[in-house]
């Protein structure tokens, strides 16, 4: 059983516990993993991650909000872009909820790291929190400039939003990744989003070292409870997990391309 984790930091680790987590994770069957990049430390662990343990860990590398408020270097990242291992641009994206306070510089910064996906070719890993009417008009602007396969043009990940937001963002043909958040309690509404998706849209994520899926919700989470999230959108799905690790595993490696 191979599972793929579209999704996962490792700036907040050591580099021999960033070893460590990848070894647990190929221990647990997360024989692939998206290093994600977007801020100048967690793009220099991606990379660094991705030529070490190739089969294993790909990188996403851009500015993520967070970087709002900074001089973009945009020549850094065309030039981090093209190192081996590099799968994806991202994380970059909107967020009212945490970073209200930026939302003026965060749009031309998204834009940006799109402008430079459409360029490269790359998918984009996108978030969104709160935000969804200007997401949605970026990526209609990011849609109409795409010269790449529409399958790859992307995904929306750790999705919390409503059902209308998952329907546009299919529309525009971009994959759906779901986080241990669909496991928890209160996420009633988030699992009846998750049964209206495709299966050929879905990816699933840790988005470690956040959101551990219960039982160990409010731990430090690693690749290696993939699992766990993978039951709880199975569950939610009506389907087996041995079917929902087989999809997610095909449909991110055909978004990713290796
Ligand atoms: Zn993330």
């Amino acid at each position: 059983m191979r599972l793929y984790d579209s999704h996962a930091h490792f700036e907040g680790w050591t580099f021999t516990e960033r070893l460590a987590v990848c070894e647990r994770a190929l221990a647990a069957g997360v024989t692939h993993i998206v290093a994600i990049g977007g801020c100048p430390s967690g793009n220099a662990a991606a990379l660094e991650l991705a030529a070490l343990r190739p089969a294993q860990v790909r990188a996403a590398v851009g500015w993520d909000r967070a970087q709002a408020a900074r001089d973009l270097d945009l020549g850094a990242i065309r030039k981090a872009l093209q190192s081996p291992g590099v799968v994806a641009v991202g994380e970059t994206g909107l967020d009212y909820h945490h970073d209200s306070c930026t939302a003026a510089r965060q749009r031309p910064l998204f834009a940006a790291m799109l402008d430079l996906a459409a360029e490269a070719g790359l998918p984009t890993i996108v978030h969104s929190r709160e935000a969804e009417a200007d997401t949605l008009a970026a990526l209609r602007d990011h849609a109409r400039r795409w010269r790449g396969d529409p399958a790859r043009i992307g995904v929306v990940h750790c999705f919390t939003g409503d059902s209308e937001f998952a329907a546009a963002l299919l529309d525009l043909g971009w994959h759906i990744s779901f986080s241990g958040i669909v496991g928890f309690a209160n996420a009633e509404r988030l699992r009846a989003v998750a049964r209206c998706v495709p299966v050929d849209r879905l990816l699933v994520e840790t988005d470690a070292p956040y959101l551990s899926p219960p039982p160990f919700r409010g731990r430090v989470n690693e690749p290696a409870r993939l699992n766990l999230v993978v039951e709880a959108l199975a569950a939610a799905r009506g389907e087996r997990p041995e079917q929902v690790t087989e999809v997610t595993f095909e449909n991110a490696e055909r978004l990713f391309g290796r």
